[in-house]
C-alpha cells in the first residue's frame, strides 16, 4: 500500500441494500450508516488501511437506487469536486440496481481529476448474515489505498471493474455486475492484480464542467422490437428529448425497410436530436453497414454506439448535452472512445 498519502478516503453515501435494514415493508433506507460502519468493520483500523472521511453531499437522504435521477450524478460531481484535493480518493455507496449508470456518469464527469472514485454496493445490507458490504467496502478502500488506479471503477466482491463498462446481470446472489466484453480492472485478492495496459484504454476527454453544466437535459432509451413503428418512435423523438438511445437489434439495427420509421429518424435527425444505436444483445456490437438493412439507418442519422452498454450510451449523452455540445459534437463524441466505454474495431 502507498503509505506516503496520509490524506483520508472521502466516503459518499447514497442509499442502496449496503445500508438497508429490513421493515415490515421489506428493506429500506436508514441513515446511520456512517456508525454502522464505525462499529461492525473493525477492520477499518488495520494498519495500512487508509483513514476515511463521511462527507455530506447535495443529492438527497438515502434512497433506493431505483429512485435515482440525472440529478444525483452532478450532486456527487459537484461535491467530489469540491473536495477533490483534500482526499487521495473518493468511494460511493450506492443501490445496486442504478450503480452502472452512475458509475458511468462520473466516469464522463470526471470530478475528481486524476483521483480514482470507485463506486460499490452490496447484495445484503451491512450486518446480516451473509452480507457482501464489508468486504467491498474494504476492498475499494484498498484500491484507492494502493495508489495505482485513476479509474472511475466498481468493486464488487474480489472485482475491480470499468464502471462505464459495466451492467447489473442479476440481483440476489453471486457477482451482480458484468462488462463484457472489458476484462476486469483488477482481481482483488491477498494481493491486487492489475491487468496491464488497462490505462491506456482511456485517451481522455468528455470531462465536463459541472458547475456550468445545464442539468435539465433529456434522454429517453427505446429498444428495437417487431412492431416498432413511425407513431411510437415519434412520440418518443417529440416529447423534448435532445437524444434518444436505440437498444437496436446487434446485426440488422432496426427496420431500415420501413420507409416511415426511416422518415421519421431523419426528421429527428434534422431537428438536432442525437440518435444513438448501442446493441440490445448485452455482450454485443452494433455493425452498421453489415446488412443492407442498416444502411438507410444510418443515413438518415443513427450513430453507432459501437459495445457501449446502455447505461454508458445514456449517460454519454446525457453529459455531453450538458456541458452545451451542439448535436454534431455529440454525436462525434458518442461514436468515440472517451474513457474506455468503448472499444474501437
Ligand atoms: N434496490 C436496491 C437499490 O438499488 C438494490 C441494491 O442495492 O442492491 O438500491
Amino acid at each position: 500500500m502507498n503509505q506516503h498519502d496520509d490524506r483520508p478516503v472521502g466516503l459518499l453515501y447514497t442509499g442502496g441494500t449496503f445500508g438497508m435494514r429490513q421493515s415490515e415493508r421489506g428493506y429500506e433506507p436508514t441513515d446511520d450508516l456512517p456508525q454502522r460502519v464505525e462499529r461492525d468493520i473493525p477492520e477499518l483500523r488495520a494498519p495500512g488501511m487508509p483513514p476515511i472521511e463521511w462527507i455530506d453531499h447535495d443529492a438527497g437522504p438515502p434512497i433506493n437506487s431505483s429512485d435515482v435521477t440525472p440529478s444525483l450524478w452532478y450532486a456527487l460531481a459537484d461535491t467530489i469536486r469540491a473536495n477533490a484535493e483534500r482526499c487521495r480518493g473518493f468511494i460511493v455507496i450506492h443501490g445496486t440496481d442504478t450503480l452502472a449508470y452512475t458509475g458511468s456518469a462520473l466516469s464522463f464527469l470526471q470530478p475528481a481529476g486524476d483521483r480514482p472514485v470507485i463506486v460499490t454496493g452490496a447484495s445484503r445490507p451491512l450486518g446480516e448474515t451473509g452480507s457482501d458490504a464489508a468486504m467491498n467496502l474494504l476492498n475499494a478502500l484498498r484500491v484507492i489505498a494502493a495508489g495505482v488506479t485513476t479509474e472511475t471503477g466498481l468493486v464488487f466482491g474480489d472485482r475491480l471493474l470499468r464502471a462505464n463498462r459495466t451492467t447489473k446481470r442479476h440481483g440476489m446472489y453471486g457477482q451482480p455486475f458484468a462488462s463484457p466484453p472489458c476484462e476486469p480492472l483488477a482481481g482483488i485478492g491477498e494481493r491486487i492484480e492489475y491487468r496491464t495496459g488497462a490505462e491506456d484504454e482511456r485517451p481522455g476527454g468528455g470531462a465536463a464542467s459541472p458547475a456550468t453544466s445545464a442539468r435539465d437535459v433529456r434522454i429517453a432509451m427505446l429498444p428495437v422490437y417487431p412492431g416498432l413503428d413511425a407513431r411510437t418512435f415519434n412520440a418518443v423523438a417529440d416529447s423534448g428529448v435532445q437524444g434518444i438511445v436505440l437498444e437496436a437489434y446487434p446485426a440488422g439495427i432496426g427496420p431500415g425497410g420501413d420507409r416511415a420509421f426511416v422518415d421519421a429518424v431523419a426528421a429527428a435527425h434534422a431537428r438536432g436530436v442525437v440518435v444513438g444505436a448501442v446493441s440490445q444483445a448485452r455482450d454485443g456490437r452494433i455493425r452498421m453497414g453489415r446488412y443492407a438493412s442498416s444502411t438507410p439507418l444510418a443515413a438518415a442519422g443513427v450513430v453507432s454506439g459501437a459495445d457501449m452498454t446502455r447505461e454508458a450510451a445514456l449517460t454519454k449523452l446525457h453529459i455531453l448535452f450538458s456541458v452545451g455540445a451542439g448535436p454534431e459534437s455529440v454525436r462525434e463524441q458518442f461514436a468515440r472512445n472517451l474513457q474506455g466505454e468503448l472499444t474501437d474495431e
